[in-house]
């Protein structure tokens, strides 16, 4: 790094803070130019320049660098990289003006808030808040262990902050919650935003979007117009009989509006209007919702990277709550966690109907509900084919690090209280897989065997074809057919007077019109008898799929083809768990299991039952008193019902076709 001269030009970088009673951007770069005058520095920073930024969004304009609506805990932003870029770029730049430390980071680690410090003071750079200034820090160069500290204490009290402040917004919300008022947010369709006095009495409705901060006054979520409460009763009523795409599709095809219409959405980074199109999730949702029985239900789901919510209070985030990117996710709150009290109105629905249609949709749903689908079958290779021996169960696949794994469904749903934690690791076990089917099924000796079988079982086919006995016979009855016009038109030629012309032209018309339904007859009986036409070309269709198959199992890495050959085996998987003494407590180990393919039979009877939540226990205390649960039950389970008639799953288990 070259020497800078200490007169040079200065930048400015903040993060805007949405706190309150904060001076503004604008009258920091006022403080900018009155100390860079006094210093005798460059800088071209305006308020009107920054005020301008806060309106367009835009990141860096001439010497000023400003972060809106970027998290402080995000050591990589855009104005912050920008300005680090800049700093290198022109050797000009002395001077880095930052109101305060928490403007510059309100990092996790408050570590990492003093490396950022350090890493733009060792770029040569001087840096200046408002009631401190820190030199250059040459390569090399010990920091100063005092100023360190100070730096260190700074950043951890502004990485506090957002924890306190997240602290704080959970408590008020849980104190909004358990009195029934909104603690935010879009109310659900057919309801309204109402302001409301300390005990709930309705002072105006609230226009959408309107914030209202008024001492001692809430919003409350009431019953809105009576043609929409009166659509919530119709489609409740229309989803007892029929399921929920098929409501959908007719309130559509009604030109009902949706709810939704016309707001843009954002959904997987892609920004889009809604359509007027109602969607199966919808009306489901719809039926789900507790206020429609006039109960305020708060806590559904969680988000956020501080601290999440619980009916006792916050609780900080654990590994289930992050993606395997490591980003906190949203996840749907146990019931236990949610808060539910009475609605100050009526119920739009008996509470009867509201619990009846509620087990209905949990019946429909079946296994997936609140699990997200993985929409890329290369994330889940074994989906919904690895399963708990002990429990009986398919073992849903989890993000895990920057992998996955399966975890015993039965111990996710009930949240630990039905089965232990039996999980394993996800390409450990697709790669066990792949070995199995390499070793037992691709093997050179098992497929010449299996090639003597499908040749004899050809030719048998082959000897009582009863299709082509069909077509000969039908060949003949064209040729006979052929014979006769022929015969008729030589007639026609000698037919000496018009009565006779006419009468053996109508039996020609006749004969002609039956010898091309003749001939097309033929045609697709041809076409039929083309395949397979011999014994080598069904050997060789055998072996084509054969090859797939290999190909399919050539590569270890591509989850998607693995999947593909999975599917096309039927391979399933089912693995013990024993409990293992670890030094300080017991913990589940895999041990073994049994892998099967094609139409083998299961070794144990899958759980078939309900897998919601909230129907698990009644289903799982039944289940575990029968007998009989774990025993060769015989029963074949296809999991996947595409293309029985061609599976694979016959070819590949060898004994026959
Ligand atoms: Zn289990």
């Amino acid at each position: 790094m070259s020497q800078r001269s200490g007169k040079g030009r200065a930048l400015f970088y903040t993060r805007d803070s949405g706190g309150k009673h904060e001076e503004t951007p604008a009258e920091y770069v006022g403080w900018v130019q009155r100390t860079a005058r006094e210093l005798g520095l460059r800088f071209s920073g305006t308020a009107e320049a920054i005020d301008e930024m806060m309106r367009s969004g835009c990141a860096v304009s001439g010497d000023l660098f400003f972060d809106l609506c970027v998290q402080g805990h995000l050591l990589s932003r855009p104005a912050l990289d920008a300005l680090k870029a800049e700093i290198v770029r022109d050797q000009d730049v002395s001077h880095v003006f930052i109101p305060r430390r928490d403007r510059l980071a309100r990092p996790d680690n408050a570590l990492d808030g003093v490396a950022l410090e350090n890493e733009l003071r060792s770029l040569g750079i001087t840096l200046v808040y408002r009631t401190s200034t820190h030199a250059p820090l040459p390569k090399r160069h010990r920091p100063n262990m005092g100023e360190t500290i100070v730096s260190l204490i700074d950043f951890d009290q502004s990485g506090r902050f957002r924890q306190d402040l997240a602290e704080k917004m959970i408590l008020a919300q849980l104190s909004l919650a358990k009195s029934g008022f909104s603690t935010g947010g879009r109310p659900p369709f057919g309801y309204r935003r109402w302001l409301v006095d300390a005990i709930g009495n309705r002072i105006r409705e609230l226009e959408k979007g309107e914030i209202v901060r008024k001492q001692g006054h809430h919003v409350m979520w009431l019953p809105g117009h009576e043609a929409e409460l009166d659509l919530i009763r119709r489609i409740l009523a229309m989803l007892e009989l029929l399921p929920a795409t098929e409501v959908a599709r007719r309130l559509t095809a009604e030109g009902i509006r949706s709810p939704d219409a016309d707001r843009v959405r954002t959904d997987n980074g892609v920004k889009h209007q809604v359509l007027g199109v109602w969607h199966a999730t919808t009306i489901t949702g719809i039926a789900r919702q507790p206020l429609n029985r006039a109960l305020v239900e708060y806590g559904r789901r969680s988000m956020g990277d501080q601290l999440r919510m619980t009916a006792d209070g916050p609780r900080c985030l654990d590994e289930q709550d992050s993606r395997a990117d490591g980003k906190p996710k949203v996840i749907q709150n146990p019931v236990h966690f949610r808060i539910v009290v009475p609605a100050q109105f009526d119920p739009i629905i008996p509470a009867d109907q509201f619990d009846r249609l509620l087990s209905i949709l949990d019946q429909r749903a079946g296994t997936q509900r609140g699990k997200p689908r993985s929409r890329d079958p290369g994330k889940n290779p074994l989906g919904s084919r690895i399963h708990d021996l002990g429990c009986s169960w398919p073992m849903y696949r989890q993000p895990h690090g920057k992998s996955f794994r399966y975890t015993c469904g039965l111990y996710q749903q009930s949240h630990g209280e039905k089965c232990a934690h039996n999980h394993v690791d996800g390409l450990t076990a697709t790669r066990f897989v792949l070995r199995a089917i390499r070793q037992r099924l691709l093997d050179g000796n098992r497929l010449r065997k299996l090639q003597d079988k499908i040749e004899a079982r050809a030719r048998a086919e082959l000897q009582s074809s009863a299709q082509d006995t069909k077509l000969d016979a039908k060949r003949a009855e064209f040729a006979q057919l052929q014979g006769q016009l022929a015969r008729i038109q030589k007639n026609l030629a000698l037919a000496e007077s018009d009565e006779l012309f006419r009468s053996i032209s109508e039996v020609f018309t006749e004969l002609k019109s039956s010898a091309q339904r003749v001939e097309r007859e033929v045609a697709s009986l041809e076409r039929l008898s083309q395949v397979p036409s011999s014994v080598e070309t069904e050997v060789a269709i055998a072996f084509e799929i054969i090859a797939r198959l290999s190909e399919l199992a050539g590569d270890a890495s591509n989850l998607a083809a693995l999947s593909q050959l999975f599917k096309q085996v039927n391979v399933q998987v089912y693995l013990l768990f024993l409990p293992v003494k670890k030094r300080r407590r017991t913990e589940n180990k895999m041990t073994g299991g049994v892998l099967t393919w094609g139409n083998a039979p299961s070794p144990i009877q899958k759980y078939q039952g309900p897998t919601g939540r909230g129907q698990l226990r009644l289903a799982t205390s039944q289940r575990t008193d029968s007998p009989d649960a774990i025993n060769g039950s015989g029963k074949t389970d296809v999991v996947d019902s595409g293309g029985r008639d061609r599976s694979l799953g016959n070819v590949s288990r060898g004994d026959r076709i």
